[in-house]
Parts: C-alpha cells; structure tokens; sequence
C-alpha cells in the first residue's frame, strides 16, 4: 500500500485530501508544520512526500533540503501559486514534481504514481553495476568511481552521469534530459543543463576543450562515450 506524508498547514485541505487519499487506499500521515515533518518522516517511511511551499513556521526550501539531507524520497511541492521561478528552483533544489493549488486527490496521486514509476523502475530494473573504461556506476549505492577513486556528485549530477551511462555512445538531446532527469520543460534558453554537465566534467577531470567521457555535440546535445 502507498505511503504518503502530506505536509500542509491549511487545516480544510489537509483534512480533505487526507481524506480523500484514504479512500482511495493510500496510508496517509499528516502535519501541519515544516519542523514536525522530519520526525514524522523518520518514523512513517512514506513512498512520497506532498509538501506545501506555503509554511507557517519554515521555507519551503528549507524544509525540502532537510528531507533530502535525510534520503531520496519523492517530493512533491504543492504550491498556491503559479510561480514559475519558485517552482523551477525547488526542482533544481531536488524536488520531483510540483502540483498547483487547487488541487484533487485524484490529480495528487497521479502525480505520485508518475514519479515513483520513473524513479522505482529505476531502482528496480537499471540496478546493474555499469562499467565504462575506468568509470564505474553502481545505481544502488549512487557511488560512482573513476581509476577506482570515490567521487562526490550532487543528486543530479549522479543522475545526469546515469542516465548517459545507460545509453552510451548515443547523443542526447538538452530537451530530453531536462524531461528525464530534470522533469523540466524545455524552455529553449535553458543553462540547467550545460552548467551540469560542466560540473560533471570538471569532477571527471576533463574539458570540453578535451574530452573524454563527456563529448557536447553542438546544437544537438552531448554523449558519454568509451574513450579507449
Ligand atoms: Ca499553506
């Protein structure tokens, strides 16, 4: 059965949606503030976590970065405003998915379903070791080794180098990385990307001016590549 934690201070919502998730077969567990989240978090287990950016007592943010100091479970951000900035920035903060308010019951667990089935088949399915040259990806422990070395990626750093690894020697597209990994729109001038894919390349020891693993294919998108 799905578990989900919902924090949000509106009494009338949180009480309605509570509600209306039960019925629909899900655990629900249920806060109203930002600081009893983490406790409740710990102890619940959820699958995904519905998180209000609207907090009486903590930032949205901030809340959201203490639940990823804790793991990798799904957020979901809801927010009362169409705020596209906010949004974009909890994304890139680690969030999975946002809902706007208002919202049904039914919306919020269709969004909870298309998260967790992109990221458990995931874990799932691609749970293989991936061996490229002297790179080594292991999804299960999210550790990546370069010459047998530990590195230390981001979340998304991680991701991005997976997602790569899975189809290697095949040109990506920016568009299609910001859907998959990012869960973006593309928006044509978009940096999120190539800034990422910078900083992979620097934690790789290489350039763009040299590549290795990493090749850009200008206007298209970038690849990872077998350099032996
Ligand atoms: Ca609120």
């Amino acid at each position: 059965m799905l578990r989900i934690l919902l924090v949000e201070d509106d009494d009338d919502i949180r009480a309605a949606l509570g509600r209306a998730l039960t019925a629909q077969g899900v655990t629900v567990a249920a806060v109203a503030r930002g600081s009893d989240a983490l406790g409740r978090l710990a102890e619940f287990a959820p699958d995904a976590v519905i998180l209000d950016l609207g907090l009486p007592d903590l930032d949205g943010a901030d809340v959201l970065a203490m639940i990823r100091s804790l793991g990798e479970v799904p957020v979901l951000v809801a927010t009362a405003r169409d705020d596209e900035h906010e949004i974009v920035r909890l994304l890139n903060a680690g969030a999975d998915d946002y809902i706007v308010k208002p919202y049904s019951a039914a919306q919020v667990l269709a969004r909870v379903r298309a998260v967790l089935r992109r990221i458990a088949p995931d874990a799932m399915q691609d749970s293989s070791v991936i061996t490229i040259a002297e790179l080594e990806i292991d999804p299960q422990g999210r550790e990546v080794r370069l010459d047998g070395q530990l590195l230390t990626l981001t979340r998304k750093e991680f991701d991005l180098l997976h997602y790569l690894a899975q189809r290697p020697g095949q040109v990506v597209s920016k568009r299609d990385l910001l859907a998959d990994v990012w869960n973006l729109p593309w928006g044509g001038g978009d940096r999120t990307v190539d800034v990422h894919v910078s900083w992979l390349r620097r934690k790789l020891g290489e350039s763009a001016a040299k590549p290795r693993f990493l090749h850009s294919v200008r206007g298209v998108g970038v690849k990872l590549v077998d350099p032996t």
